[in-house]
């Protein structure tokens, strides 16, 4: 949970504590789904958190966001039709609108309180949305959303809290069915999932369930100064591609902050304790 004393803002995770100067906090309301809070910090900018866990700074987003977006994105040799559940923040979507070649990007968040907030303490993550054609906000439970959508998507990224209440069926192989139905025959899905120092556990079953249905499967690393231990996974499946290799030529994309071609393939180069934990 996160918390404020005096002038830190601290969010305690299994037996760690991470804490940020704050300035001052900004928003604290209850949606109907969960806590939404935003601080300002002394050098990072403004920090969200839902019901306690960090989300975003305005300093390191585009780790993230750039990670969650593009490794699937540059993976499939020409990205059309996406979807994006959750990230209600903006960021994500932001990050896949920079794919001229993209023609729709379905945003469904659950949370329409996340992207309000979103819009008002970080206008640099929402940017552009609203005037985009391309994206159609779709506020709604994203798990219910692809039980619907059959072989429409090249890529589906789920931009999900951590899996628990609302999270929890993103990770589950029901819903992993779900969404490779919703993927064309050669669509590509990517997910974050979670913290490998604290939670290989939860890692290796996602890879386990995505090994189980879909022909391809796999785990990238990104590092996140603002997560519990500053390195985060992402798991990724396809129909047909093996997502470490670049396809795509016609995104011509320049002035990133994170992702380099040379870091898309590295990202699945794991340590051996994470090699391990997966088995
Ligand atoms: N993008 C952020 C970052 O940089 O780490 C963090 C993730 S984003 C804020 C997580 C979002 O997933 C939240 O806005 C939450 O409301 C949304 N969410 C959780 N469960 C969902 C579901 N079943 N369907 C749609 N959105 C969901």
């Amino acid at each position: 949970m996160a918390k404020m004393t005096g002038k830190w803002c601290t969010e305690t995770y299994k037996d760690t504590a991470l804490s940020f100067k704050i300035k001052k906090k900004l928003y604290s309301k209850r949606s109907k789904f969960q806590l939404v809070e935003v601080f300002e910090t002394e050098k990072h900018g403004n920090l969200m958190a839902l019901d306690g866990c960090y989300m975003v700074t305005t300093r390191e987003e585009f780790v993230y966001h750039d990670m969650l977006a593009h490794v699937p994105l540059f993976a499939h040799p020409d990205p059309k039709k996406v979807l994006v559940i959750g990230g209600g923040d903006g960021g994500t979507v932001r990050e896949v609108m920079r794919h001229k070649g993209v023609e729709s990007i379905d945003f469904v968040e659950i949370d329409g309180d996340v992207y309000t907030v979103s819009k008002k303490y970080f206008p640099e993550l929402v940017k552009g949305l609203e005037g985009d054609k391309r994206v159609h906000f779709k506020f709604g439970d994203g798990i219910k959303f692809v039980k619907d959508s059959k072989d429409i998507y090249d890529v589906i990224l789920i931009d999900g809290t951590d899996p628990s209440d609302i999270a929890g069926g993103l990770f589950g192989t029901e819903f992993f069915n779900d969404v490779k139905a919703a993927l064309k025959k050669d669509g590509i899905m990517s997910m974050q999932s979670e913290d490998p120092w604290f939670d290989l556990p939860i890692i290796k079953d996602v890879q386990a369930r995505l090994k189980k249905t879909f022909a391809y499967s796999g785990l990238y690393l990104a590092f996140i100064p603002m997560y519990p231990s500053g390195m985060w996974s992402f798991s990724c499946a396809s129909k047909k591609y093996d997502i470490s290799v670049i396809r795509n030529k016609k995104s011509k994309i320049t002035g990133f902050k994170y992702y380099t071609p040379e870091l898309h393939s590295a990202a699945f180069k794991l340590p051996q304790f994470v090699k391990d934990g997966i088995k």
